[in-house]
């Protein structure tokens, strides 16, 4: 049988977050950090109280409350590790923020679990059969949580004990002082500056200087003078070192990665820079299934365990009936991910059948879904969100502007008002001015239609078009 790794023990430490992915499916932490004025832009969380209540408007959140507090618990269930396997449905008309709550729940997550969006018609569009993209998205959207032990050399250096609540390495004489209570620099730099005492070969007693950057040391003897020196006997620094004797395995490393990463440095045809450049192509279900057994003997052993993440599928109703039916059993087993659904539509046909179900979802997959449901703005929610898009895109506008942008997203989109943010903003410095006015919107607003006038554009002036079926049929949008 092939020999089985798990990444971290023979290529150099893998994030979970895969650059570019494979064909378009992507990690929304990834996508969060490239786009930055991208449409979601301004969302930085679910803007939750701690007792998950939702504040008006926070962390880029506005309105929706409901649907912001559902989507709260559903997330510390999974921070709790408490529910795998479960299905939520977003569903509410377009532009009511289905995506930007799912964004806001990834933003949420701890960093080590993952958090995967697909466009369902994405599974469509791979070099590779629609059930072997959902199993990769399901992977990718599994973390494997690994604990790894390594050897000791005796008399090397394990751990540094600091003391925790003292932002940095200090300059202070005679000691080291560690103000922060950020664990992981701490950790970050501790493990940096053991590398670095191993090297120089220091010992308790001995003055050493250290980089605040790099946690680098060097060893200045046993005299220290400038304020930059410290002693390492010092009271608050104690190096504790690898007792004499054998060869010990104490020292303990976690590392997370994905199921999928594990899938793919293992198989022969792709190998692990596959996951660098995106394409994995298939992946074959014996190496999948070593895998599996591989990883439950790991939890068995108790070096590793599962992290399910959470799976974001936007416009499902693009699946087909057979995916939906790799859904309904992939749900069931123990290592799922939590799929979070959304759409927007309402009573239609699921495709691939010639049955009409609501949301175009089978009844017996929406019959496990937990539903939420997001709700219409207000003129003043639909005015906040506005602000909040002009400070993102850093566009500065007068209040009269923003009343007529507010009204325009009232009568049209909320999407179509935020697109004319950008464009405005041209406008205004075609003219030389720094801020939005009115007449950049109404400039904007003539130059661009929404999708009503363009209708209504179409109607006027069918004729010209080709391929023209408004008289035959009546026009769905109508
Ligand atoms: P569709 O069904 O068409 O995919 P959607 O419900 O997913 O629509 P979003 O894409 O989330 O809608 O919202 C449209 C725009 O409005 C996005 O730029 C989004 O970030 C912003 N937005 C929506 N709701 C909110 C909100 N509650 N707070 C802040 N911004 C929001």
């Amino acid at each position: 049988a092939a020999t089985l790794s798990a990444g971290p023990s023979t290529v150099p430490a893998i994030s979970t977050s895969v650059p570019g992915g494979a064909g378009g499916i992507q990690d929304a932490k990834d996508l969060t950090r490239m786009e930055r004025i991208g449409a979601h832009s301004h969302i930085r969380g679910l803007g939750l109280d701690d007792a998950l209540e939702p504040r008006t408007t926070s962390q880029g959140m506005v309105g929706q409350l409901q649907a912001r507090k559902a989507a709260g618990v559903i997330l510390e269930m999974i921070k709790q590790g408490k529910i795998a396997g479960r299905a939520i449905l977003m569903a509410g008309a377009p532009g009511t923020g289905k995506t930007a709550i799912a964004m806001g729940m990834a933003q949420s997550l701890g960093a080590d679990v993952p958090f995967t969006m697909l466009a369902a018609s994405e599974i469509f569009s791979l070099e590779m059969s629609k059930t072997e993209a959902l199993t990769q998205a399901f992977r990718r959207s599994i973390g494997v949580r690994i604990k790894e032990e390594t050897e000791l050399i005796e008399g090397e250096i394990v751990e540094i004990q600091i003391d925790r609540d003292v932002t940095g390495v200090g300059a202070k004489t005679g000691k080291l002082t560690l103000k922060t209570t950020d664990m992981e620099t701490v950790y970050d730099l501790g493990q940096k500056m053991i590398e670095s005492l191993n090297k120089e070969k220091v010992s308790t007693g001995d003055v050493i200087t250290i980089d605040k950057a790099t946690g680098r040391i060097s060893k200045l003897g046993r005299s220290f003078s400038r304020s930059r020196d410290f002693d390492a006997s010092g009271p608050e620094t104690r190096f504790v070192q690898c007792p004499e004797g054998e060869l010990q395995k104490r020292k303990e490393v976690v590392h997370t990665v994905t199921l999928h990463e594990i899938d793919v440095i293992n198989s022969r045809t792709q190998g692990f820079l596959a996951l660098f450049s995106g394409d994995t192509g298939e992946i074959k279900p014996e190496v999948r299934e070593q895998i599996n057994t591989k990883v439950a003997e790991w939890r068995e052993e108790g070096k590793s365990e599962i992290v399910p993440g959470v799976l974001f599928i936007d416009e499902v109703h693009m699946l087909d009936i057979e995916c939906f039916s790799f859904l309904n059993r992939a749900l069931e087993d123990d290592m799922s991910p939590i799929v979070i659904m959304a759409s927007n539509r309402g009573i239609t046909k699921i495709r691939g059948t010639n049955y009409t179900s609501p949301h175009g979802i089978p009844i017996d997959l929406l019959d496990r879904a937990l539903i939420i449901s997001t709700s219409p703005y207000t003129e003043q929610e639909i005015s906040r969100i506005l602000s909040i898009r002009c400070e993102e895109e850093d566009v500065e506008m007068t209040e009269e502007a923003k009343e007529a942008l507010t009204t325009i997203g009232i009568e049209t989109s909320l999407r179509y008002a935020i697109q004319l943010i950008t464009t405005a903003n041209l406008a205004a410095r075609k003219r030389k001015a720094t801020e939005v006015d009115v007449q950049d919107i109404q400039r904007v607003y003539s130059l661009f239609l929404d999708e009503g006038r363009s209708v209504q554009y179409l109607k006027e002036y069918q004729e010209q078009y080709m391929f023209n079926d408004a008289d035959q049929h009546k026009m769905e949008i109508d």
